[in-house]
């Protein structure tokens, strides 16, 4: 009865599949996460073309971070409760920032019940783990000392969004545990973040035609290919496309 050596791996193929119906993320607007990939898979997801699936490993991933997410939450309530800091969670929005229509969704806000003022926070799941080093016997483990643009971007985003002065980025290692925090100031990154909404929303929006000339961005250009879920791009890497 039990012999199936797939048994796990199936139970997840069917619960993957069931979310991916069941998704209820609008797959026509533009979201504040779109401003970190490349604008003609975004457009391609926006004008209805066919996409790839994301595959199951990295809806695994997705939810690790979505776990790692909830320690943060857990953390934040038994820490701050019956204190001035309120913690909103999931706190999506829709709105005009910067004149463009966005949908955003921080993943938790801090406010402060006295001032009323807010503070974005953004949790990333990744590896901190470089290489195995043979002079010592084990993997160099490198902790950031600034966060990852993409981070950057899409949390500054949510920061103009919601008007508050600061945003937070906590990144967390997987495979180490390490954790890093930043607290940055939105006035530092907002001339960027506007160019990169005005771009986006130009030349991603479903009627446009289709931007061939993009590529993607310099941040993300070593992997965006590799994990690209638009198959009418002639540059996609993403070992998917073989399974089509
Ligand atoms: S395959 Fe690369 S260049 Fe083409 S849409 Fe995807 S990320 Fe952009």
């Amino acid at each position: 009865m039990f012999a199936d050596t797939t048994l796990v791996r199936d139970a997840f193929e069917s619960l993957h599949e069931i979310r991916e119906a069941n998704d209820p993320w609008d797959k026509v607007a533009l979201h504040s996460s779109d401003l970190v990939k490349c604008a003609r898979e975004v457009w391609a997801r926006r004008s209805g073309k066919p996409m790839l699936p994301l595959g199951s490993d990295v809806l695994r991933q997705f939810r690790i971070g979505v776990d790692f997410e909830e320690q943060v939450l857990e953390a934040l309530e038994q820490k701050y409760a019956g204190t001035t800091i309120e913690i909103l969670r999931q706190a999506e929005y829709f709105g005009l920032n910067n004149g463009v229509e966005l949908v955003g969704h921080p993943d938790f806000i801090l406010r402060d019940t006295v001032t009323g003022e807010l503070q974005p926070i953004e949790v990333k799941t990744t590896t901190f783990v470089a290489r195995w080093n043979k002079a010592t016997g084990n993997k160099d483990v490198f902790l950031p000392k600034e966060p990852a643009e993409r981070y950057v971007i899409q949390a500054g985003t949510n920061a103009i969004q919601i008007g508050s002065d600061t945003f937070r980025i906590v990144v967390v290692c997987r495979n180490t545990g390490k954790m890093v925090e930043f607290v940055l100031q939105t006035s530092t990154f907002a001339p960027r973040i506007r160019a990169l909404q005005a771009h986006y929303a130009l030349v991603t929006g479903p009627n446009q035609p289709e931007p061939h000339h993009e590529v993607p961005p310099a941040h993300i250009a070593s992997f965006a290919c590799k994990f690209c879920a638009y198959a009418g791009c002639e540059n996609n890497k993403n070992p998917l496309m073989g399974v089509l």
